[in-house]
């Protein structure tokens, strides 16, 4: 049994302009020890899946009229609230992009880890400072112990996000979702943040949801990719074989985004090409009939705009939401 499974999950938003169709039938599944990247240009809502895993959704205006959402086989949108309050921080912990709106500005950051230990575990207040130092020095604070009363803004972005896995850890839960942890930070910081939050979770044995619209940022940690589009998944893969052959035509357009290394195209020019995939993500009000990448797609067809494609199985552990596979493996 995975340790999360997410299976046809729909959630929608009223607006002024309709209904917002954020997500439209999102499968996905990550067991312990295993780290699912779950890749998508921005509005192709990654976050609000994570928001309803973790029972975090605003709800008005959002709404999950369809879908389950089994953690260790409980469904969590059947669970009452109180139920709910027990999983989250406990057994599933979230990180998100920006550290300082996450973390109070007036209250140092060992007061901030140290109530994690307080509250949940009724540690004394001189115990839990001294778990908080152990935390700081787990994610590899310099001087933890000189640094424990410092306040979040004395801390650079890279150590603040440090700071954020510690108070994920803290509990030491199942399941961390990770949504954008290091899209604030520098590359090479953003590099070393990542090392450390893959080096945790084998450590811990976790499951780890990475959210990204970087590719390159997940590639050298993730077991699994998920390619989420128009709130759909339209592509998974291991990750290696995702980059080598990417199967649906969208994640094609992804990695053709991607700049990689070697000449400019134009001597002297000093830029890299960048192929960007033409067009724009769709207004989620009125999401394109059958497969939603139809208008954007090289290849589409008269077929691609009447049916949709289902998540057809690729050679090698893959799938792909595109009628090319469905041809191609008669499945
Ligand atoms: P991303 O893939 O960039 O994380 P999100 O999951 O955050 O995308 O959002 C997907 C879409 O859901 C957004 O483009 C937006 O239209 C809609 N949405 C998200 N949160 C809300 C909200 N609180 N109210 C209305 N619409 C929302
Ligand atoms: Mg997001």
């Amino acid at each position: 049994m995975p340790l999360l499974e997410v299976r046809d999950l729909h959630v929608e938003f009223r607006t002024r302009e309709g209904v917002a169709r954020a997500v439209n039938g999102v499968n996905y599944s990550v067991g312990a020890g295993e780290t699912l990247a779950v890749l998508g240009e921005s509005g192709s809502g990654k976050s609000v899946t994570a928001q309803a895993i973790m029972g975090i959704l605003d709800t008005p205006p959002g709404r999950i009229p369809k879908g389950e959402i089994l953690f260790r086989g409980r469904d969590l949108l059947k669970a009452s609230p109180e139920e709910r309050r027990k999983v989250r921080g406990r057994k599933i912990a979230m990180i998100f992009q920006d550290a300082l709106s996450s973390l109070n500005p007036v209250l140092s950051v060992g007061y901030q880890l140290g109530e994690m230990f307080r509250v949940h575990q009724g540690l004394s207040r001189k115990d839990a400072r001294a778990r908080a130092i152990e935390l700081m020095d787990r994610v590899r604070i310099p001087a933890a112990k000189e640094r424990v009363g410092d306040y979040p803004h004395q801390f650079s972005g890279g150590m603040r996000q440090r700071i954020m896995i510690a108070m994920a850890l803290a509990l030491e839960p199942d399941l961390i979702i990770a949504d954008e942890p290091t899209t604030a930070l520098d590359v090479t910081v953003q590099a070393q943040v990542m090392d450390l939050l893959a080096e945790l979770q084998r450590e811990y044995d976790m499951g780890l949801i990475l959210i990204t619209h970087d590719l390159g940022v997940v590639a050298g940690v993730a077991d699994r990719i998920a390619v989420m589009y128009a709130g759909r998944i339209v592509e998974t893969a291991p990750v290696h074989e995702l980059y080598k052959r990417p199967a649906h035509p969208y994640t094609q357009g992804l990695l053709d985004s991607v700049p990689r290394l070697g000449p400019a195209p134009h001597p002297g020019s000093g830029r890299r090409e960048l192929r960007v995939i033409k067009g724009l993500p769709p207004d989620l009000t009125r999401i394109p009939s059958g497969c939603a990448f139809h208008p954007r797609c090289p290849r589409a067809r008269e077929m691609c705009r009447v049916g949709e494609p289902l998540l057809y199985r690729v050679p090698g552990e893959r799938r792909s939401a595109c009628y090319f596979w469905k041809e191609v493996v008669g499945d």
